[in-house]
């Protein structure tokens, strides 16, 4: 039994296949997917999956990219869909300064702005940071998330996870561990204590090795489980069975259909 804690099966590139991917998730042990929302559509799409699926769980926020143009319309809706049965965090938010589609100050008050709005409405935070880790770093130190948070596809140091361990953070992997040049990612894996470690897809972007370069699907997450397995020289079992444990420490007393 693995959860996949990141996947966007709203995509378009599902359109055509989703009953067939779906039926591949459920005959693949793969027993939970939460579906992240970066925008509000792809939030109340989310929603809607989730509603539809037993195995799938939602998260609806607002992605740095979209940071710009967000409206009180928008917060009030995105408050409304944090308290539908099956939303269990707040994400993706936080800040990306490699494609900087919205600037840089609004991404910052955006990301705040949510980490205040999870908290308020008792959920944790899925938190997305590329290139921007020292900003990440200090905004979620004074801005504590209240109920947890993961750091989704973690990329940074092992000297930053350190650091986001002892503030209580998880640390989510991805299909990137799998790729030759990982090198500071398996490091991280390596060190990361077993009880702190998630695992995800964030399909249909990042697709393990051997299928890296097509399109990701939650299945793929196995991949996932196999390196870290590897890594840390435990079975496949063990790494499923702990990682689910740990993704329902942080979710599941958050959301109010427990199953
Ligand atoms: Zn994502």
């Amino acid at each position: 039994m693995i959860w996949d804690t990141h996947a966007h099966l709203d995509d378009p590139v599902y359109k055509e296949d989703f009953e067939e991917v779906a039926t591949r998730i459920q005959s693949s042990g793969i027993s939970r997917v939460t579906n992240v929302g970066y925008d509000l559509p792809s939030s109340e799409r989310s929603v809607e999956l989730a509603q539809a699926h037993d195995f799938i769980y939602a998260a609806i926020g607002v992605h740095p990219h979209n940071a710009e143009g967000v409206t009180d319309e928008i917060w009030k809706k995105l408050l409304l869909l944090a308290k539908q049965p099956k939303v269990l965090a707040w994400g993706e938010i936080g800040l990306d300064y490699y494609r900087d589609l919205s600037p840089r100050p609004i991404q910052r008050e955006i990301f705040i702005q949510q980490i205040k709005l999870a908290n308020e409405v008792g959920l944790p935070i899925i938190i997305h940071n590329r290139d921007a880790h020292q900003d990440v770093l200090e905004i979620v130190k004074a801005h504590p998330p209240k109920h947890g948070g993961v750091f989704h596809c973690y990329s940074g140091s092992w000297e930053m996870a350190k650091l986001l361990l002892s503030l209580g953070f998880y640390l989510s992997f991805a299909g990137p561990v799998t790729y030759k040049n990982a090198r500071h990612t398996v490091e991280v894996a390596t060190h990361a204590p077993m009880d702190r470690i998630l695992v995800e897809t964030d399909s249909p972007y990042l697709t393990p090795e051997p299928r890296r370069g097509k399109r990701n699907e939650p299945t793929y997450v196995i991949e996932v489980v196999k390196k870290i397995a590897e890594i840390k020289n435990l079975t496949f079992e063990d790494v499923a069975f702990q990682t689910m444990r740990n993704a329902e420490t942080i979710f599941l007393p958050s959301c109010p259909a427990r199953t």
